[in-house]
């Protein structure tokens, strides 16, 4: 496609260093997969160029084919089902590995419905069969952290690179490298906020830092409870962190890759069980308590509400300081049965967006309104791709 041409250029400066703005919010739409196929599912997202992204959502369900609204959506990137992950990361996390090295605090948010994509997104897939396996985030991350550690530019910094992965389900800490092991989570009166006790692995290697993610992903799916729906309730939180080599192993840098609780329990009321009521509060709150605490940091704002949730309480050093970059991946299914969810998800992103002073499109993304103003008959033949 022509707009993946234009994109390898955007984000790079005319002197060739990649410039990441501080708050980046980009969106991803999977292929429709077997069953959605199987049972003739319309695709309702379509990336028509860079950063847009339109819903063909269904104003009346009578007709399926016939009255479909266009919604369009502007964010940075748009990524359609034919990008990889290799290009996802080039556009999202790589900007920020470089800002960890810089001494920044980087963060990457993959937001999203239950099967939109998070987790291939940021882990990958790894299917057991190695020459099966790709790569996620995490795993290209890592790879550029290591690349860079040598680099001329870094290497008289004297940095070793330290992994902690954990998960945050209930608002409770777990530590993903230490058999689910319960931390706290306490502030000291300077508002520094600690994990007690949790495993800092040094690493030397990219593989090193892979097979720690293959271990923390196989803890996060084990336990009692099935295991798909559980690690879609919680958040898991990887953190590479840079540390100098002298007696404190002061922090230099540090990126968290976060791989967020499925959205969908917001608008899903139908459980009367407690537990499920429990946890959809706390899901609700922790995502509303993130877009607060982006927000904040768009803002370049003194207050930063990160006390409203355990996740952005143990990410609150995010949320500050002129060296902070965040990027918020968010994922949409195709199919018309998750219309709801998408649009859910793209207005969640869009209010992460909207206050972002320091971003050159961001007066671009008021973007409710219907992209064309066409006749309703025009509108008829418009969706006719999608018969
Ligand atoms: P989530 O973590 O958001 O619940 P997953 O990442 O587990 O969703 O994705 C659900 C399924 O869809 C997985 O089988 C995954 O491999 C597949 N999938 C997701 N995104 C893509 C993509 N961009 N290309 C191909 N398959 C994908
Ligand atoms: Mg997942």
């Amino acid at each position: 496609q022509d707009f993946r041409e234009t994109l390898e250029v955007i984000p790079l400066s005319s002197n060739g260093s990649v410039e990441p703005q501080r708050i980046c919010v980009c969106v991803r739409k999977r292929p429709l997969n077997k069953q959605e196929m199987n049972k003739k599912e319309i695709d309702v997202v379509s990336v028509p160029g860079q950063g847009a992204l339109l819903v063909h959502e269904p104003r009346q369900k009578v007709d399926l084919t016939k009255y479909l609204d266009n919604q369009a959506f502007q964010f940075d990137y748009s990524f359609d089902e034919s990008a990889t992950n290799d290009l996802v990361y080039k556009f999202t996390a790589k900007p920020l590995v470089q800002s960890m090295f810089e001494g920044g605090m980087a963060t990457c948010f993959a937001y999203g419905q239950t099967g939109s994509g998070k987790t291939h997104t940021m882990g990958g897939d790894f299917t057991g069969k190695q020459q099966n396996s790709s790569k996620g985030i995490y795993a290209f991350a890592a790879l550029e952290v290591f690349a860079l550690l040598n680099h001329r530019r870094f290497s008289n910094l004297d940095l070793s690179v330290y992994v902690s992965f954990f998960e945050i389900y209930n608002g409770k800490v777990y530590d993903l490298l230490n058999k689910k092991a319960k931390l706290r989570v306490l502030e000291d009166e300077r508002q520094q906020v600690q994990v007690v006790g949790l495993e800092e692995v040094c690493v030397s290697t990219a593989e090193d830092v892979v097979k720690l993610i293959q271990l923390g992903s196989a803890c996060r799916t084990s336990g009692q409870t099935s295991a798909n729906a559980n690690s879609s309730r919680s958040h898991a939180v990887l953190q590479i962190v840079l540390r100098r080599n002298d007696r404190a192993t002061t922090l230099h840098g540090k990126f968290s890759l976060v791989d967020l609780a499925g959205n969908e329990r917001g608008t899903d009321v139908s459980s009367n069980d407690r537990n499920t009521l429990v946890e959809t509060a706390e899901i609700n709150r922790s995502l509303l308590a993130l877009k607060e605490c982006i927000r904040s940091l768009g803002k370049n704002s003194d207050h930063i509400p990160f006390r409203m949730s355990t996740l952005t309480k143990v990410l609150r050093d995010s949320f500050i300081g002129e060296k902070s970059r965040t990027c918020m991946i968010a994922m949409v299914s195709p199919g018309m049965a998750s219309c709801e969810y998408t649009m859910n998800t793209l207005r969640y992103a869009d209010r992460v967006k909207e206050l972002n002073c320091n971003s050159a499109s961001s007066a671009a993304s008021k973007t409710q309104e219907p992209v064309n103003s066409s006749t309703e008959e025009e509108s008829v033949e418009d969706t006719s791709v999608f018969d």
